[in-house]
């Protein structure tokens, strides 16, 4: 309705390549296309995304954006899956975010052979999965899980309470974070950790699961679950070497460590999808302001206005700068714990502004479910809360800047 995809591309960065800019543009006009009436029909109805939808997604190649082409994969870098993700996100941060669920997850399993079968699945969308790391206890403080992996046998028996596990009833599988032991003296409370690879079929939970929906204000197109465990068993064979796939990961190294590497790629490709949310706010209120008049002008008269969408678009292409640089510097094999938090920060607090700001612009009708600018401040308030709160990036970042007591 106000959103009409620019004809040329406007990705005009320093690592700009034709290629890139071809991908873009087809990330664009699918996400116009096919996306975006999607999301303005479920999302009212608390929808899930169709089926359909992931599947053109997995046609394109995009759940092996990261994964190497030998592998199946498209052998592009997290900046290509960051340029996907900001183009899905402008019309449905669920989309976006679905990515994430193939790129290799759930493939670090130990055995060469299946991890290469699992590995072509996730290339293909054939293998999306879910993630279970929080729990009511444990959010910001992961350490802090509870959730037990005892030994039994060739097994494991995993037994605890996981939140948030978005995607977990559609998923092939879920990857549960649990402690095989307690840590030993000396060492971070972090270690004993490991993640476990929960095989289950689409559609249903597995023996000793059980799933609650939560019941949320927005981020719609999936559901986010409240997870039972009460004696999941799991071949030790599905005990993990790390959480994340191999996207710009690095060695693997097993463990907590591998987390936190997958947390650094998952935080620059939130950046990526708030800033997706937030242009979305900046195109269509410069669409309304030309469209709406009061006192006898379109607002787009009034300077005031102007100035506001003008602070507006300056923060998007800002951020959008920022992940750019903090993706190619990933791709690079820069480890980047500092500077992923710190877009992670800066681009989800300008989300949540730049969406506060456009319903604003839209004065009344900007506060209904008419208008698509309700959605966006929905989901862009998200975007400072999950893969780490804003407070917990000011952390990270302030640890590298000064000592702590
Ligand atoms: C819609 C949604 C989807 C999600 N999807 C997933 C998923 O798929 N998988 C998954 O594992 N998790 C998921 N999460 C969980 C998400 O990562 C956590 O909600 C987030 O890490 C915050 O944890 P918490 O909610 O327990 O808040 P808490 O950790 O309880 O934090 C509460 C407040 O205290 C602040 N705080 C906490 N510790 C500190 C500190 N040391 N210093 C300063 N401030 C602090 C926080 O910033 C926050 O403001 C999702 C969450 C939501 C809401």
């Amino acid at each position: 309705m106000t959103f009409r995809p620019p004809a040329a591309p406007d990705l005009a960065s320093p690592w700009r390549t034709d290629a890139r800019a071809a991908l873009q543009q087809e990330a664009r006009a699918f996400a116009h296309d096919v996306v975006l009436p999607v999301a303005d029909e479920l999302d009212p109805q608390k929808g899930e995304m169709p089926r359909e939808v992931v599947e053109q997604m997995a046609a394109a190649g995009w759940f092996g954006l990261t994964v190497p082409a030998a592998s199946g994969g498209l052998g592009l870098g997290v900046f290509e899956y960051c340029l996907v993700s900001e183009e899905l996100a402008r019309a449905w941060l669920s989309v976006a975010s679905i990515l994430a669920r193939g790129q290799g997850l759930g493939t670090q399993v130990h055995d060469p052979a299946r991890k290469a079968e699992l590995l072509r699945r996730s290339a293909q969308g054939d293998w999306i999965g879910a993630i279970a790391l929080s729990e009511p206890t444990a959010g910001s403080d992961l350490a802090g899980v509870q959730t037990r992996a005892v030994r039994d046998g060739d097994d494991w028996v995993l037994t605890g309470h996981k939140r948030w596990a978005g995607n977990a009833l559609a998923a092939d599988f879920v990857e549960v974070l649990a402690r095989v032991r307690e840590p030993e003296e000396g060492e971070p409370r972090s270690a004993g950790l490991e993640p476990f690879l929960v095989v289950k079929e689409r559609g249903t939970f597995p023996d000793g699961m059980t799933g609650t929906p939560i019941d949320k204000i927005g981020y719609h197109g999936f559901l986010t679950w409240d997870l039972e465990l009460d004696g999941v068993r799991v071949p030790d064979s599905d005990r993990l070497a790390g959480l994340y796939g191999d996207a710009g990961a690095g060695a693997d190294s097993g463990g907590f460590a591998a987390v936190q590497r997958g947390l650094n790629i998952a935080r620059v490709h939130t950046a990526a999808r708030a800033v997706g949310v937030a242009r979305a706010a900046v195109e269509d209120s410069t669409a309304y302001l030309q469209e709406r008049e009061q006192f006898g002008h379109p607002l787009s008269d009034f300077q005031a206005l102007r100035f506001a969408l003008a602070d507006m678009a300056a923060d998007v292409d800002q951020a959008r700068a920022y992940w750019q640089q903090v993706a190619h510097l990933l791709d690079e094999g820069v480890p980047c714990e500092r500077e992923s938090a710190m877009v992670k920060l800066q681009a989800t607090e300008m989300a949540v502004r730049v969406t506060g700001q456009a319903m604003q612009l839209h004065g009344g009708n900007g506060y209904t479910t008419e208008r698509r600018v309700e959605r966006y401040w929905r989901d862009a308030r998200l975007t400072t809360i999950f893969e780490g709160t804003s407070e917990i990036q000011r952390r990270i970042i302030s640890d590298r800047l000064l000592p702590r007591a």
